[in-house]
C-alpha cells in the first residue's frame, strides 16, 4: 500500500454521502489508505441534519426498512459498527405508512399477515390479491440475493428491471374501497415517493423498498447524522482521511496514477477513485483523452429523478402529537402523474413526516413536509446561489409554501398556530446541497423501458476508476449500502467482502 502523506493515496473517495463514507470504511478496514474529498463544510451528503431554534431536521433520510434484528440492513449495518450504536424507534407496527387519498385514510402495516389483515376491512374480499401481492413482492426481492447478503448465482433480477411498477399495482386496480371507489393499486402505491413517482419507475425498486418496509420500518432516534459520524470516526481509527470543503474539479491520469484537483487548490494522487457524486457530474472534470465520448454522452443524456420542495417546520412545544407513522396525501387516486404536476395544478401530494428525538416521544418538536417539484419551476434563478437569489425568488417560495399549507392544514387543522418557524427548500437548495444536478431526489431515474442504458454500473472502463452511491445500484439506505459492497467487491471480491460482513 502507498505511504500516506505528501497527498498520496492508495483510492481517493469523491464525496462523503453514505456511499463514499461505507467504501471508506471498507477500504479502510482492508488497509487501503484512503482519502475522502467532500466539498460541504460537514460529511454526510443526504446524512447531514441541521439546527433551527435548538431543534435537528433532516434532509435526506426520514426512515427505513430493513433496520429490525436479523434484517438486511441490520446485517449489512453489523460490519460498520452502526447497527449496535444507533437507537431506533420503530413505526407502529399496524400502520408505518398511513396513505391518504382525498378525505379517506388507509394503513400500510408491518409483518405480512397483519399488513393483509389491517388492510382488509377497506377491502373486504381482497385477502387472495393481498396475498398475492406480497407473493409477488417477496418473488422479486429472493433474485436479488444480495438483499439476503447472499453472493448474485444468476440474471434473475435482470428481469425485474424491465418490468414497470405501475403496470405491477394496476393488476390491483379491480379491488375497490366500497365506501369511496377507491383502487387496492393506489394504496399499494401510495408510498410510491419513496421510489421517485415516475411512471418510469421499474418494479425491483418498488418492490425492494416496499418489501424492506413491511419487514420493519424504523426511524434513527436522534438523527441520521450520527451515522456520519460513526463511519468517519471507524475510517479515521483505521488510518483514512475524511477531508471537507476540499471539492473535486478536475481529475486527470499520468500512466497509473490519478490525479483529482480540488477548489482550494491541492491535488491528490491515487491509484484508484471511487466517485460517490453524480456520474455526469464526476465524467465532466475529466479530460477527453480519459473519458470514451460515447460513455460521456450517454451518461449525461440520462435524466434524473424528479426534485423536492420541503417544509421544515418548527412547532411549539407540545402543541402537535408526534406520528409513528408517515403519512402521503394524494389529491387523486392516480399517483403516477404527480410527479409532472406544476403550476397551479400542483402539488398534487405530500408527505408529512415528524421526527424521533426520544423513545415514546408524546409531542412533535419538527414536523417535515416533502412534495415534488420539477426542476424547471425554479430554472430562471439557476445562476444563482443560496442566500443570494432575490425577492422574485423568496416571492415564489414563499407563495408556494402556502400553497403546500393549504393542503396541509386540511389533513392536519391541528397544525394551524402549532407551528414556531419555517424554513423552506426548492430543487435549488438540493442542487447546491448534495450537488445533485436539478437537485434530483435520487439521482438518476432508472427506467424500467431501458434499464441496460439508465443503470450505470461500478466498473467503468477506465482501469481502477469507479462509481458507487445512488446513481449505481439504488437510492435509499439499503440500496446505497448494498451499492457501496458492490462496488468495494469489484475491487476486492464481492465473495470475500460478504463473507466478512456475514461474519461481523
Ligand atoms: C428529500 C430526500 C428524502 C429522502 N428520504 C429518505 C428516507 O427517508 N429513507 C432513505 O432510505 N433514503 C431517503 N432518501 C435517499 C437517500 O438519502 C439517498 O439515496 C442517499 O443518502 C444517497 O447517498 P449517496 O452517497 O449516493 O449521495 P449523497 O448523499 O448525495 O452524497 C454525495 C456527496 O458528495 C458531495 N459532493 C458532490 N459533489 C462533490 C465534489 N465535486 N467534490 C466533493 N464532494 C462532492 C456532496 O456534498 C455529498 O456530500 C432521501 C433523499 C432525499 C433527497
Amino acid at each position: 500500500m502507498a505511504e500516506s502523506g505528501n497527498n498520496n493515496y492508495d483510492a481517493i473517495i469523491i464525496g462523503s454521502g453514505l456511499s463514499g463514507l461505507l467504501c471508506g470504511y471498507i477500504l479502510a478496514k482492508e488497509g487501503f489508505n484512503v482519502c475522502i474529498l467532500e466539498k460541504h463544510h460537514q460529511p454526510g451528503g443526504n446524512l447531514q441534519t441541521f439546527t433551527r431554534d435548538g431543534h435537528k431536521f433532516e434532509t435526506g433520510v426520514h426512515y427505513s426498512g430493513g433496520l429490525g434484528p436479523g434484517k438486511t440492513l441490520n446485517r449489512y449495518w453489523n460490519y460498520f459498527g452502526l447497527t449496535h450504536s444507533l437507537k431506533l424507534q420503530q413505526l407502529d407496527v399496524d400502520c408505518f405508512d398511513k396513505i391518504s387519498i382525498g378525505d379517506c385514510e388507509f394503513p400500510l402495516a408491518q409483518g405480512s399477515e397483519n399488513f393483509i389483515d389491517r388492510l382488509l376491512p377497506y377491502f373486504p374480499g381482497a385477502g387472495a390479491e393481498l396475498a398475492d401481492y406480497l407473493l409477488q413482492t417477496a418473488g422479486v426481492v429472493a433474485d436479488f440475493p444480495l438483499y439476503n447478503l447472499e453472493l448474485p448465482a444468476g440474471h434473475n433480477e435482470q428481469h425485474h428491471m424491465t418490468r414497470s411498477a405501475p403496470e405491477f399495482f394496476d393488476k390491483f386496480s379491480r379491488c375497490l374501497n366500497p365506501a369511496s371507489g377507491i383502487p387496492l393499486s393506489s394504496i399499494l402505491a401510495g408510498n410510491n415517493f419513496l421510489y421517485g413517482g415516475s411512471p418510469l419507475a421499474p418494479l425491483h425498486a418498488a418492490s425492494l423498498i416496499s418489501h424492506s418496509l413491511i419487514s420493519g420500518a424504523y426511524r434513527i432516534i436522534g438523527g441520521s447524522d450520527q451515522v456520519t459520524r460513526i463511519l468517519t470516526d471507524g475510517i479515521r481509527e483505521q488510518g483514512g482521511t475524511v477531508l471537507t470543503r476540499q471539492e473535486a474539479i478536475s481529475i486527470t491520469r499520468s500512466g497509473a496514477t490519478f490525479t483529482t484537483g480540488t477548489s482550494k487548490g491541492e491535488s491528490f494522487n491515487s491509484g484508484m477513485i471511487i466517485s460517490g457524486i453524480h456520474p455526469a457530474a464526476t465524467l465532466s472534470m475529466m479530460p477527453a483523452d480519459l473519458v470514451r465520448p460515447a460513455y460521456r454522452n450517454r451518461i449525461a443524456s440520462l435524466s434524473d429523478t424528479v426534485s423536492s420542495f420541503i417544509l421544515y417546520l418548527t412547532l411549539k412545544p407540545r402543541s402537535f402529537p408526534y406520528l409513528n407513522y408517515n403519512f402521503y396525501h394524494h389529491e387523486s387516486h392516480e399517483p403516477w402523474n404527480e410527479t409532472s404536476l406544476k403550476g397551479s395544478s400542483w402539488p398534487g401530494m405530500f408527505l408529512l413526516s415528524t421526527a424521533c428525538h426520544e423513545p415514546a416521544q408524546e409531542f412533535a418538536e419538527t414536523a417535515t413536509i416533502l412534495t415534488y417539484m420539477q426542476a424547471e419551476e425554479v430554472a430562471r434563478w439557476n445562476d444563482t446561489s443560496t442566500g443570494k437569489r432575490g425577492m422574485a425568488y423568496q416571492d415564489f417560495r414563499n407563495e408556494r409554501a402556502e400553497k403546500l399549507m393549504q393542503l396541509v392544514l386540511c389533513r392536519f387543522p391541528a397544525l394551524k398556530g402549532a407551528v414556531s418557524h419555517m424554513e423552506i427548500s426548492t430543487p435549488l437548495t438540493y442542487r447546491d446541497y448534495t450537488g445533485t444536478p436539478g437537485g434530483s431526489l435520487y439521482g438518476i431515474q432508472k427506467s424500467y423501458r431501458d434499464p441496460v442504458m439508465t443503470t450505470v454500473l461500478p466498473r467503468t472502463k477506465i482501469p481502477n476508476f469507479y462509481f458507487t452511491g445512488q446513481n449505481t445500484n439504488l437510492h435509499g439506505l439499503l440500496g446505497v449500502t448494498i451499492g457501496a459492497v458492490i462496488t468495494c467487491g469489484e475491487i476486492l471480491g464481492l465473495g470475500y467482502i460478504l463473507k466478512k460482513i456475514r461474519s461481523a
